[in-house]
């Protein structure tokens, strides 16, 4: 059996079933009518409790008030809606919300404007976060403000430092030229290997200021990427290497498929020198063997090289890519602890992953991912 219910009740279900918040004015902003949500967000039990009223009888700011009833006579006079706009509403001076609200204006069958009616959806939970995301990009802001001007900081040290440290530097190269010069066919043995420490000190301290100077640099300038042929390049650094192979008695196998990378060529040079020098001086194998092998994939490419040398112990928690992260200090092993930390850097600034896979006395594998998706600014080889 159907029920019968009236227009007006039928009307009233509808708008009381909307999950939005409802309500219509007169064309004196005094409320006619609303739905139960818009009531009872107000603080009231029915509609009927609404009805009458203005916007000063309401349970909001005397400020809010005032904005409700202006932006109504703004939609009434222009006879525009003003549709999804953001205001705020208190109840009771206590929680204020954020709405999104539209009003249009409703017209008698003559065209004239006799009211408003508004609809508006609690957006308070979504603008909480709005805001809060806001003030956390903005504490963000000023703490990368402060983290540049202490890294300026630190560079004009570290700049300032190694300058000053090389001067030293060059006074004891100089005055251990002269000694050699005008004394060395006076000195003993014991004088002239003393002298030669003094040499090879001088030498290890220099080159340590200059990759300093390397590591903070390296992420000041815009790298620039090319498109570089693998094989060749692989070959270049062997062969710029073959007087460290051939001092190790090494061999080096390489497997590197004929395809072009994209790299910044200048800088993967001095990662893969970095690795490659590595592997034969953490060697102390009768036949030292190192191998390098390019692989790829959809996304990246995958560069190893293996070694059959010392390895690291992973009784180490050290992250040998921090700077001076040194786990061999003998005098056999000499090194600064920068040159996988510039590895890093340098990969990093690819977009790419650099990371090793060990067993102590049983060689190392270290392994470089570049991925495919960068935009390319010249062609190299
Ligand atoms: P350095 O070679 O100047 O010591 P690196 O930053 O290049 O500095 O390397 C950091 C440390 O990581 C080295 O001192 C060494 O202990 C370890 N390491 C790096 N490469 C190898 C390798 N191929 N085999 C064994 N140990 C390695």
């Amino acid at each position: 059996m159907q029920t019968k219910i009236d227009n007006n009740t039928l009307m009233q279900l509808v708008l009381n079933n909307i999950p939005s918040f409802v309500f219509w004015k007169d064309d004196n902003s005094i409320y006619l009518g609303c739905n139960e949500n818009f009531a009872k967000s107000a603080g009231f039990s029915s509609p009927e409790d609404v009805v009458g009223r203005s916007d000063y009888d309401m349970p909001w700011s005397q400020e809010e008030a005032d904005f409700f009833r202006k932006v109504d006579k703004e939609v009434m006079l222009s006879g525009e809606a003003q549709i999804n706009f953001e205001e705020q509403q208190t109840i009771n001076d206590k929680s204020t919300r954020w709405l999104r609200t539209s009003k249009i204006p409703l017209y008698d069958d003559q065209k004239n404007v006799i009211g408003i009616l508004g609809t508006y959806e609690d957006i308070t939970a979504r603008k909480t976060m709005e805001l809060e995301i806001h003030q956390q990009n903005a504490e963000l802001l000023i703490l990368n403000d402060k983290l540049e001007s202490i890294n300026m900081d630190l560079e004009h040290l570290v700049n300032a430092s190694s300058h000053d440290l090389q001067e030293p530097l060059r006074t004891i190269g100089s005055f251990v030229g002269l000694l050699e010069k005008k004394y060395g066919s006076e000195m003993d043995d014991k004088a002239k290997e003393y002298l030669k420490y003094i040499k090879g000190g001088s030498a290890r301290m220099s080159k340590l200021i200059k990759q300093i100077l390397t590591f903070s640099k390296i992420d000041k300038v815009d790298i620039v990427f090319e498109s570089v042929n693998a094989k060749k390049f692989i070959s270049n650094i062997l062969r710029d290497l073959t007087h460290s192979i051939n001092e190790q008695n090494a061999v080096v196998e390489s497997d590197i498929l004929d395809i072009y990378i994209n790299c910044q060529q200048v800088r993967m040079e001095m990662v893969f020198h970095n690795l490659i020098g590595n592997a034969l001086k953490f060697n102390n194998s009768q036949n030292p063997k190192i191998s390098i092998s390019l692989t790829e994939d959809d996304k990246s490419w995958l560069f190893e090289i293996k070694d059959n040398g010392i390895g690291i112990s992973n009784k180490f928690d050290h992250n040998i890519f921090e700077p001076f992260k040194r786990l061999n200090t003998q005098a056999t092993y000499p090194g600064s602890g920068i040159g996988l930390s510039i590895c890093k850097r340098i990969v990093d600034m690819h977009g790419g992953e650099i990371w090793y896979e060990s067993k102590e006395g049983e060689g190392s594998s270290f392994f470089i991912k570049l991925p495919k998706l960068i935009i390319m600014n010249e062609q190299v080889g």
